[in-house]
């Protein structure tokens, strides 16, 4: 048996597969695997019609951990937003982009990109334990969709090898830990053999929609040399479960530092009360602190899941004043021309006359605050 999702394009890992392994690989096998395992479930016929379109433009790929979290009684339910094609996906809108935040431009080299001089993205895999509608890589997984392989991987590592300003390397993809723990454990290796590399950072589903995928093999193939940090990707409260504690709970015993990345989805997480619980169930139940709350990029046919930049400063601004400072997530724009992830709100500076500023207090109130600083 393999232990590795895509049989078709990834390197063989013929070892037998351990009961962690069996257990994991049974979750994949009894979800959705391709378009045809949707008629097994209850869409409407719009769902259904859509679907055979919809997967042609985005994979489908949804673990049976993951898609026993929907509540099929509501059309509406926030896991099934995420997962299930809807008949909005097919109206794509004049000034949405294939690569949202232009991954592609700033890349050197083949499955690397080098935006910001001390860290890089690698992309290890182009393959998903769950494929999400709104993913803004979505072109890339489909056009590209490769697995790992050492040959594709290898002018990304001489690139970092020969870059001494690169401190962190990003795996993301596609979902790395998707991979079999053989090839997370060579790739953490290559990795590490490089001096100037200190941090070795995942960005990551697996631990939301497939939390039996977080074995013991798989901490074991990422421990070394490295600081590691696992980026995960909870984007709503009821995706909490005891499964997905046990999985965070491994990966922090591992000794890794574990952080959030959420994207503001309508209809999914844009109020205050669903991003209130989100981030606090984060940080108190799985120990991984809000790190972004992405602002719905411009990825094809996704205009009914964003909201306005307005309301997400709103949302932003309410949850600041609800949460305590670590739970706090920082709402980020990727800008679509590659000048990187900026800062949205909420902002309390209104205005500065020389060393005075006007500040909105966490009360609301407007203060003046006089700053007090030696000569220069
Ligand atoms: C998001 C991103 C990073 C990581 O950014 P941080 O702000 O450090 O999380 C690095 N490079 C690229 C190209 C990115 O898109
Ligand atoms: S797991 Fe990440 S890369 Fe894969 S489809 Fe979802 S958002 Fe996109």
């Amino acid at each position: 048996m393999t232990s590795h999702l895509d049989d078709a394009s990834m390197a063989a890992d013929d070892e037998r597969a351990s009961d962690a392994d069996a257990a994991w690989q049974g979750d994949v096998r009894a979800g959705v695997r391709q378009v045809r395992d949707l008629d097994s479930l209850p869409l409407s016929p719009a769902e259904r019609a859509a679907a055979q379109v919809a997967a042609t433009r985005h994979k489908v790929r949804i673990p049976k951990a993951y898609l026993d979290l929907i509540d099929w009684s509501d059309p509406a339910d926030p896991i099934r937003a995420q997962v299930i094609p809807s008949p909005e996906e097919l109206a794509e809108q004049e000034g949405e982009l294939d690569d949202p935040i232009a991954d592609h431009a700033f890349s050197p080299v083949p499955r690397l990109t080098h935006r910001h001089a001390d860290r890089v993205l690698l992309f290890a895999t182009y393959q998903c334990a769950v494929y999400c509608r709104f993913c803004f890589r979505k072109e890339s997984l489909t056009s590209i969709g490769r697995g790992f392989s050492r040959e594709a991987l290898e002018p990304a590592f001489a690139y970092i090898e020969a870059h001494p300003e690169i401190r962190e390397v990003i795996l993301t993809g596609g979902d790395p830990l998707s991979l079999p723990d053989k090839a997370l454990a060579e790739i953490r290796a290559r990795i590490e053999a490089v001096a100037h590399v200190r941090l070795l950072r995942i960005h990551t589903r697996v631990p939301v929609a497939l939390p039996s995928r977080v074995t013991s093999g798989l901490v074991r193939s990422l421990q070394g040399r490295l600081m590691v940090t696992v980026v995960t990707h909870f984007n709503h409260a009821r995706e909490i479960t005891p499964a997905t504690e046990e999985a965070c709970r491994a990966l922090r015993q591992g000794g890794f530092v574990l952080l959030n990345q959420s994207v503001l989805l309508k209809g999914v997480n844009d109020t205050v009360e669903v991003l209130e619980e989100l981030c606090r169930e984060l940080m108190y139940r799985l120990g991984v602190k809000p790190y972004y709350l992405h602002h719905g990029d411009l990825a094809r046919g996704m205009t009914h899941r964003r909201t306005t930049i307005a309301e997400g400063r709103a949302l932003v601004s309410a949850l600041r004043a609800r949460l305590s400072g670590i739970c706090n997530p920082v709402y980020v724009l990727d800008l679509p021309d590659g000048g990187g992830k900026v800062p949205l709100g909420p902002c309390h500076v209104e205005a500065q006359d020389g060393e005075t500023w006007r500040i909105r207090g966490q009360d609301g109130e407007l203060r003046t605050y006089t700053e007090l600083v030696g000569d220069p």
